[in-house]
């Protein structure tokens, strides 16, 4: 009967994904196109994310923590009793690695979207999984992974092995507990730091021990096994590009990897597999010498972060494979009809720090632009504007991923997609990962684990003076907002013909040009702007050039200047501009008060906002008083700068909520002005 090939085992109706973010969101994508209807999970922090919204039904599972949401496996099994799932998809991170949870979704009759538990638990020790591989003939790196762990012992193999050695947390993962020790007088300190780490991250402070290898690549392989014993490998990823030990930039194939290599490669990374009976995605990291020798480092036992690279090249959707071997069914393909085809790179993009050593960062995003997704550009992302980056996970904002026939078309289009890219509100590494993308030695192929420490300076070079573009187009962007609100202004009042409202300047200042005012740094810089019939003359460090500015469906401002024309993005927070041009950003500070009150948008109940979080320096105002259109009402310092805010029309005094002295926060309405009675 057709109904017992494993071909026909029915596919799952309803999935409980137990994960946040763009993984959630990504593995929700797959389920809707297969027609599988999706059960979210979500903390009482995540209420409004998106991966709430991205599945059919979702459900609280508790407070913010992760121990007491994402992490809380009993509560998880609730839900997919109650909703009805049939299966869980972990995603990565969280649960998708703890055995002991793909043990209760056996327990409870529901399928868990990985490996069997055993193989889990083979892998979860790195030293137990060293075993087995050197058990099943998968090279690996000289050194120890054994049972004794006193300090004698194990400073006598480190002296064996050769300096440098590499200690590792058996337990770990993540970078926690790792320490490299380049001489044998360091080795005891080394060896207490890096088991208090492991003890403290993992509950267990047993480490293994490595040599370490310099300049390495790390080269791994994509596996893919089912229940019916066949196991093949997608090829490899070259995730050597790394901070802290952690990835950064992704790609396939690996570049310069020698076709009898890959072959090799994969050839023990199905050894790996089917020496634990594995089945599912997993993942076989190797390290590689400059050699093309290579050892075996650890295997990660689920859908891996840049999974999408290795989905760019061969055409394939990796969470519906999961779904089909989960659901009993065969491999779809088989690896003589595997191919792959031209190369893919992936670009991770956090809230972080670079300049202060990738310090994680938190914050609300306040504008999130990414390239048009294509069938060149993929964006995997789980946020959008107004979202925040909380401390409580990941801080990752999104990937993005690219494709081209070759590694420099790949490149290229890395390179347009990441100029591409504008996020406001927090601090990201996106003008970081433009460098890496922009580095002769990426372009060259030739990344080894150290690339970012190698070429640090060039990759996190000082901020740089802001160029006569940079300032140009931030005097456009403000000349253009003035110019919108005049406009604005004359079509509420009654005479639209006023000369008071002409955009022209001499409302302003009572001749035909304007000053702007900013600060770079420590730099007070001047433009003054000639208005001219649809353009403006700006007096700019420089000289004085012709220029007009044209805003774009997508956000981007099209600016002209002298004969070159070029599209920037240009964001506003408060008093601060964020100018972002070929791929770098920018910060000024807007110094002209007036200018920059003037711009404040006013909501239409008449309220009046802090522009920015501030002390209130000074209130001018009582209820009850009557005011004229540009009175100061109020004096806020923030930024060891004033900021007057002033009336935005005519009116009276209707409420004030603030005195001087008081804190008040970004955005909240300082007072409020009622219309004059006519
Ligand atoms: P590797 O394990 O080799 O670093 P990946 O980089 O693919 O492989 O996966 C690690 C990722 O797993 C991290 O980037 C992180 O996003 C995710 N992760 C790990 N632990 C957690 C956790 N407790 N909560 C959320 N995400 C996690
Ligand atoms: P994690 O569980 O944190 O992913 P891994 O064992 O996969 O730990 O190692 C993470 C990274 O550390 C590797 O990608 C590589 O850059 C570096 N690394 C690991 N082992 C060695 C080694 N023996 N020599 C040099 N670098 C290493
Ligand atoms: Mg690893």
């Amino acid at each position: 009967m057709a109904s017992n090939h494993p071909e026909n085992m029915p596919m799952f109706e309803k999935v409980l994904i137990a994960n946040r973010g763009e993984i959630a969101c990504r593995i929700a994508r797959t389920c809707r196109q297969l027609g599988i209807r999706t059960v979210a999970v979500y903390s009482e922090a995540d209420a409004n994310a998106m991966h709430v919204t991205a599945c059919d039904e979702a459900w609280l599972l508790g407070p913010a923590p992760a121990r007491e949401s994402y992490l809380n496996i009993e509560r998880i099994l609730e839900i997919a009793r109650r909703s009805g799932a049939q299966a869980i998809h972990p995603g990565y991170g969280f649960l998708a690695e703890n055995a002991d949870f793909a043990r209760a979704c056996e327990q409870a009759g529901v399928v868990f979207i990985g490996p069997p538990a055993a193989a889990i638990e083979a892998m979860g020790s790195k030293s137990a999984a060293k075993a087995i591989m050197a058990e099943a003939g998968v090279p690996l790196v000289p050194g120890y992974h054994g049972e004794e762990q006193s300090v004698e012992f194990l400073a006598a193999v480190a002296e064996e092995i050769g300096y440098p050695v590499l200690l590792k947390a058996s337990a770990g993962g993540g970078g926690k507990g790792m320490r490299r020790v380049d001489r044998p007088a360091d080795f005891a300190d080394a060896l207490v730091s890096a088991k208090r780490e492991a003890a403290a991250a993992f509950g267990d402070d047993r480490v293994l021990i490595e040599k370490y290898l310099l300049r390495p690549r790390h080269v791994e392989m994509q596996v893919f096994a089912d229940r019916h014993g066949n196991v093949v490998h997608l090829f490899e990823r070259d995730c050597s590009v790394q901070r802290r030990h952690q990835k950064v930039i992704e790609e396939a194939p690996a570049p310069g990897l020698a076709a009898a290599t890959r072959q090799r490669m994969g050839a023990a990374a199905i050894a790996a597999a089917r020496a634990i009976g594995y089945v599912g995605a997993g993942t076989v990291e190797f390290i590689m010498d400059a050699e093309g020798g290579f050892y075996f480092m650890e295997m990660n036992t689920r859908l891996q972060v840049e999974h999408p690279v290795t989905e760019m090249i061969t055409g394939l959707d990796l969470v519906a494979w999961q779904l089909e071997v989960a659901a009993g069914r065969p491999l779809p393909l088989a690896q003589e009809e595997l191919a792959m085809r031209g190369h893919a790179f992936e670009a991770r993009i956090y809230a972080e720090d670079p300049q202060r050593d990738f310090l994680p960062a938190i914050g609300t995003i306040r504008s999130l632009h990414m390239p048009e997704p294509g069938p060149h550009v993929r964006i995997d992302t789980g946020v959008r504007s107004g979202d925040e980056i909380s401390m409580h996970y990941d801080p990752m904002i999104a990937k993005l991923i690219v494709w081209g026939e070759d590694r420099d078309q790949a490149l290229l289009r890395l390179r347009q997609a990441l100029a591409a890219c504008s996020i406001t509100g927090t601090t990201t590494n996106v003008e970081f990962l433009a460098r890496v993308a922009s580095h002769p030695a990426f372009a060259a192929g030739a990344v080894d684990t150290h690339f970012i420490d190698t070429y640090r300076d060039e990759l996190l070079p000082p901020p740089q003076p802001a160029t006569d573009a940079v300032l140009a187009t931030a005097a456009l962007h403000q000349l253009l907002a003035i110019q919108q609100q005049a406009a604005a202004r004359a079509r509420a009042s009654n005479d639209p013909w006023s000369p008071w409202h002409d955009c022209t300047g001499f409302r302003l200042n009572g001749s035909s040009w304007h000053s702007l005012e900013f600060r770079d740094g420590e730099r007070e810089l001047i433009v003054i702007a000639h208005f001219r019939p649809g353009s403006f003359l700006l007096e700019l460090p420089g000289g004085t050039v012709a220029a007009s500015a044209h805003p774009q469906p997508d956000g981007r401002l099209r600016v002209v200047l002298e004969e070159r024309q070029f599209d920037a993005w240009v964001q506003r927070d408060g008093q601060q501009l964020t100018i972002q041009l070929d791929g770098h950003r920018h910060q000024l500070l807007l110094a002209d008060l007036d200018a920059a009150t003037l711009l404040e948008d006013e909501p239409a109940d008449g309220g009046l906002h802090a522009p920015m979080p501030g002390v209130v320096r000074a209130v001018l105002v009582e209820p009850g008083q009557k005011v004229e259109e540009g009175d100061a009402l109020l004096v806020l310092e923030a930024m060891k700068m004033e900021y007057t805010i002033r009336a935005p029309s005519a009116g009276v005094i209707a409420r004030i909520d603030f005195a001087v002295g008081d804190q008040v926060s970004e955005g909240a309405e300082l007072l409020a002005l009622a219309p004059l009675e006519s």
